[in-house]
């Protein structure tokens, strides 16, 4: 597809265009000889300029949260009090650089002399302030300290005293944690988070100087509660709007409590929650990131129903979606994540790190994590160098991977009540639909090498999302009649828009339209309820050249979908349906209806706008099978809606991943390598270096660059400028590269 073009012999001289080229060498760039360009393809890259620059941040303006930049945590175990060393601890995380370290309270087992009734003191304590201690090696060391708590269990005794607190089942027995049955699950809509709770921080505010408090276990991440205790028998369903409603509420009544009670003893603290889940977080994104002030993501590695090696960057996009540049990090477990687990052994130096990098990569702060300090610091140490090396390497580098704003012209509509609610099409009910869906456009962009960024559906007012060229909504079934108000003014103003499938056909309460709430904007009306496969499923048919069909020679129809909804035929169809057919035996595999009028995909164009509406679940139907023609009408369609142009290029061979942002130095273009054997399973263990990429840049006019530097080769390298679009050459990308450009 790109091919790499021929090796420069010489320096800038020699560079191509280079009578409109301004060239500079720098005495720390790598010999010219060994600098080659990646070719676009053909042509100059078309680039969307890039909007002014923000104005300098007044650091006085700023939170001390929004200043760290390495995040450390030790888990604790009841039994670390009889074998932490605490010194080695707190050394170990200062002499690694990080700037906060989380120290256990808990909640289900005190690490410190507590008074608080039923929190039971772990039975390796004896008394001792272990808490306590750990908070003073840390503030000794000028470390920060985050207070953890779990609200999530208790013990019987809790139980008996208030059998209110816990969670039951439908028959009205208790729910029990699945590994330690002793422990009872608390309900969040009890007292036991009313008063419980708030006791222990306000103990722990009178006897120790932290400086913020943080619940793990609560709230729920990436599901809700089923809880049908006598408080929540009387909520709506589970599994229901209204009951996510009520939910969120809740969430955000505590929230502000906590938040409030961490503040009583000091105004800079504050309180923040386990969130994560990714784009299927349980508590509403856009109202729990107006009440946080640090994102908590915790997505600490791979697992079996979520095999990317992206899971990371994903997380990633969401908090960057959400938080308008508060703190945000995640976490990334050294220990050993996955389906079959060993929490306190490390996992692949090449996996964790890789975590890190994606961590970093979308706007981030790095986090380390390991669990347990049996023998002083673990029984396995391996973990400790990759994260200390990892820690410092971001060190030398803050000023240019701390993230101010990020350069996509593309914008992806997550739909997190799609993502947490819908159930998929009556012909395809799964709860792992919208995440197969999620996928499937995610590898597309990626593979196309486009930036992007995520948007909240809460979240599309036209200051917001007026900086895209292009939207995407990726079967976003869920849409208020507001919702779609806000994405006609975005086609007005001029944006174009892609869909597909159930876009629309539900409203926020997840109640069916008779007609999709867009069908003005695409042109589409619906005819029918949503068709599946059985057997052999359905072709497009060309029936005319379009740009969104280039590439496909040689054939009458392309693949499909899985599903689709019947919409009525159009003037001008470039695809229409031939519906499907049985696959076995091979004699009947041939189409009983070979010509229809309905279409496949509804193109339209509108003033500055173009549209684009696919029938089918052609984002989910390329993740289940990876069909490079569904990929490449994907390619097409956002080409074709984009006008080919973008806000920042990449060319050369390789799968990456691709972020670029606006960092207070200047610029940044981060790269991550997924050309891996273990990109889509299983962890990484090795690196396959990738040859040279091309980034192609339009800076805002009067913006000088005064240097480019490559963070993890620790280089600069030469640029110059075409036709005023900034141009440098990465010579190779192992398996991260961050290209930092200093602007002046
Ligand atoms: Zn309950």
């Amino acid at each position: 597809m790109l091919n790499r073009r021929a090796f420069l012999k010489t320096g800038a001289a020699g560079l191509p265009f280079a009578a409109a080229v301004e060239a500079v060498h720098s005495n720390l760039g790598l010999p010219a000889e060994v600098i080659a360009e990646a070719s676009s393809g053909g042509g100059a890259p078309k680039l969307v300029p890039l909007p002014p620059r923000l104005a300098p941040t007044d650091l006085s303006t700023q939170s001390w949260q929004q200043n760290i930049r390495r995040v450390g945590q030790s888990n604790m175990t009841e039994h670390d009090p009889a074998v932490m060393n605490v010194e080695e601890w707190a050394n170990y995380w200062h002499s690694a650089g990080a700037q906060v370290v989380f120290v256990s309270v808990t909640g289900i087992l005190a690490f410190y002399p507590s008074k608080v009734k039923f929190h039971r003191h772990g039975k390796f304590l004896n008394g001792r302030d272990f808490f306590g201690e750990c908070v003073a090696a840390a503030k000794k060391r000028g470390l920060r300290v985050v207070a953890r708590m779990s609200p999530d269990l208790n013990w019987g005794e809790a139980l008996a005293a208030h059998p209110e607190w816990a969670m039951r089942h439908a028959d009205g027995s208790v729910q029990y944690n699945g590994e330690e049955p002793r422990l009872f699950r608390t309900c969040m809509f009890s007292s036991y988070m009313d008063d419980y709770v708030p006791a222990i921080m306000r103990e722990v505010n009178s006897l120790y100087d932290v400086d913020c408090f943080y619940t793990n276990g609560w709230p729920p991440i990436g599901s809700l509660p089923e809880c049908r205790c006598a408080t929540c028998s009387k909520l709506p369903p589970p599994h229901t709007v209204a009951y996510w409603n009520a939910f969120n509420e809740r969430v955000l009544e505590l929230w502000h409590t906590y938040d409030a009670i961490a503040k009583e003893k000091k105004r800079e603290s504050f309180y923040f929650a386990n969130l994560g889940g990714n784009v299927r977080c349980g508590p509403n994104l856009d109202r729990v990131a107006r009440a946080a002030v640090w994102f908590q993501a915790d997505n600490q590695g791979r697992t079996y129903d979520d095999p990317t090696v992206w899971g990371c960057s994903m997380q990633g996009r969401v908090s960057s979606a959400m938080m308008d540049g508060k703190f945000a990090t995640n976490v990334t477990a050294a220990y050993s994540t996955g389906t079959v687990r060993w929490r306190n052994g490390s996992k692949n130096p090449a996996e964790g790190t890789m975590w890190l990098h994606e961590t970093v990569a979308s706007g981030m702060a790095p986090y380390w994590h390991f669990i347990g300090s049996e023998a002083g610091l673990g029984e396995d140490r391996r973990w400790q160098t990759v994260g200390a090396e990892y820690f410092q390497w971001t060190a030398k580098h803050d000023a240019h991977l701390k993230t101010r704003r990020s350069i996509a012209s593309l914008g992806v509509v997550i739909g997190q009540s799609t993502q947490l609610l819908y159930p998929g099409p009556a012909a395809a009910h799964s709860g792992a639909y919208m995440r197969e869906t999620t996928h499937g456009l995610y590898d597309a962009l990626l593979r196309g090498r486009f930036t992007f960024d995520f948007v909240h559906e809460d979240r599309l007012e036209l200051e917001r999302i007026g900086k895209y060229r292009v939207l995407l909504l990726p079967n976003v079934a869920m849409l208020s009649d507001r919702q779609g108000d806000q994405l006609r003014a975005y086609v007005r103003s001029g944006g174009s828009l892609m869909a597909s499938f159930e876009t629309s056909l539900y409203d926020e309460n997840l109640k069916p339209r008779d007609e999709f709430g867009l069908s003005d904007l695409f042109g589409i009306n619906k005819a029918g309820d949503v068709i599946g496969t059985n057997g052999n499923a359905y072709y497009g048919r060309i029936e005319r050249e379009h740009p969104i069909l280039a590439g496909f020679g040689n054939t009458n129809w392309l693949p499909g979908a899985q599903n689709r909804i019947p919409v009525k035929p159009v003037e001008h169809a470039v695809l229409t349906v031939v519906p499907g057919f049985v696959q076995y035996p091979p004699e009947l595999a041939y189409p009983a209806s070979p010509h229809t009028t309905e279409p496949a995909v509804v193109l339209r164009e509108m003033g500055a706008s173009r549209l684009a509406y696919f029938p089918g679940d052609i984002e989910r139907t390329y993740w289940l099978t990876g069909h490079g023609d569904l990929v490449r009408l994907l390619h097409n369609t956002i080409r074709w809606l984009s006008r080919d142009e973008s806000a920042v290029r990449v060319d050369g061979d390789g799968f990456l991943e691709i972020f670029a942002w606006e960092t207070g130095p200047g610029y940044t273009v981060h790269l991550l390598n997924y050309t891996n054997p273990n990109a889509q399973h299983g962890w990484l263990e090795s690196t396959y270096t990738l040859g040279p990429q091309t980034v192609s840049l339009l800076l805002p006019e009067g913006v000088k660059v005064k240097s480019v530097e490559l963070l993890r080769a620790e280089s600069a390298i030469p640029f110059r400028f075409d036709g005023g679009a900034l141009r440098f050459t990465i010579p190779r990308v192992e398996d991260y590269e961050v290209a930092a450009i200093t602007v002046g």
